[in-house]
């Protein structure tokens, strides 16, 4: 909540000038600081995802997700159904069951809403809403009307548990990612300097569009660069040719709206080929994969109840696709199976 209080209103002071949707998000959070909102319960549940950049070898952020995380359910079910499949026919194919890690993202995540609605009802009748878990609310779409908008300011007014808070939901905003991959800045949030230097070795290249000359190598190369703007749930980013367009546009514009976009280091993990499964069917396909790991935080005050890892979410997508969504059709869940050395393993993906 450190990044939030001094960071938020600062950094995303020129990105509500552009974007009305968080400019909206905005205005909520600074109706809670004017009124010192109190929120001693704190629910966090996370997925940070990443994908293997080929060059370096290591795992580079992609994002962090704070609002309505998807699939812990049908992700730790498809690992089941994989360590099942293995141990049906692992044999055959030379592979351990074992080796597929367990993943209880559903029951932990599960586990860590009851933990923070017995924490609300401690000293309490139990008689009031405890907690608001949001599944919809971080899309312009889910607002069409002013009585959304009355809605999401009436639960944030109120004293029950958000998952997530409206700060918390704009910490998973592309441009605090971006502002916290700035030199200093993770400094400020942590004292331990071999978790600085290890969080920081998982940040891709991130920059803002004042950045003239990495907008220029990007208008020269943007096979190299993601575009992003702020936004969340797929099929919004722009890549190639859409990337160097909208940056000579935006540069011709002169005006405020680059505070909309983040860049971001394209990252280039290693296709392999692939069977996959879509609607019953089977095809093969060079593909890439991207791992997500759910996380659940829950504190009380000062007091940290939960502060965990949650299992995971492995999603496989065709290596030609930019957007990596399953819900948006873009990929497929699939599981981890751990080796000793990098080698091709050849089961089914759904
Ligand atoms: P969203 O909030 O819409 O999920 P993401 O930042 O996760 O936005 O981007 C959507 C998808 O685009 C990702 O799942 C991934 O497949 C792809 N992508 C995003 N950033 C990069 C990047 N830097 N390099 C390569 N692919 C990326
Ligand atoms: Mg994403």
């Amino acid at each position: 909540m450190k990044i939030l209080r001094s960071n938020l209103t600062f950094c995303n002071f020129r990105t509500k000038q552009v974007d009305d949707f968080t400019a909206r998000l905005l205005e909520i959070h600074q109706k809670m600081m004017a009124v010192n909102k109190k929120e001693d319960i704190r629910l966090g549940l996370h997925r940070s995802d990443y994908m293997l950049d080929s060059e370096t070898n290591s795992l580079l952020q992609i994002e962090l997700n704070t609002i309505s995380i998807s699939f812990p359910g049908l992700g730790s079910l498809v690992s089941e159904l994989h360590r099942n499949l293995l141990i049906q026919y692992g044999k055959v194919l030379g592979l351990d069951s074992e080796r597929i890690p367990r993943n209880w993202a559903a029951s932990q995540f599960a586990d860590a809403l009851a933990r923070a609605w017995s924490e609300y009802n401690n000293d309490r009748d139990g008689r009031i809403v405890s907690v608001v878990y949001f599944r919809a609310g971080y899309a312009p779409n889910d607002y069409p009307s002013e009585a959304e908008w009355r809605a999401r300011l009436l639960m944030e007014q109120s004293s029950a548990i958000k998952c997530p808070s409206i700060s918390y939901h704009l910490v998973g905003t592309k441009k605090i990612q971006q502002e916290l991959a700035k030199p200093n800045v993770l400094e400020r949030f942590l004292d331990n300097e071999e978790d600085i230097a290890k969080l920081r070795k998982s940040f891709a290249g991130l920059w803002s569009l004042d950045n003239q000359e990495i907008v220029k190598s990007a208008i020269e190369k943007p096979e190299l660069f993601v575009l992003k703007p702020q936004r969340e749930g797929g099929g919004n980013n722009i890549y190639g040719h859409d990337l160097r367009e909208t940056l000579v546009k935006l540069q011709k514009e002169q005006g405020e709206s680059l505070a909309a976009y983040i860049l971001m280091q394209r990252i280039f993990p290693k296709a392999s080929l692939t069977p996959l499964v879509r609607g019953g069917v089977c095809f093969e396909d060079l593909t890439i994969s991207e791992l997500g790991i759910f996380g659940g935080y829950l504190r009380n005050k000062d007091r940290v109840i939960m502060n965990n890892p949650c299992g995971y979410l492995m999603r496989t997508k065709v290596s030609s696709s930019n957007e990596g969504g399953v819900a948006t059709g873009f990929a497929v869940l699939d599981s981890v199976y751990l080796t000793d050395e990098v080698k091709y393993i050849p089961t089914t993906h759904f």
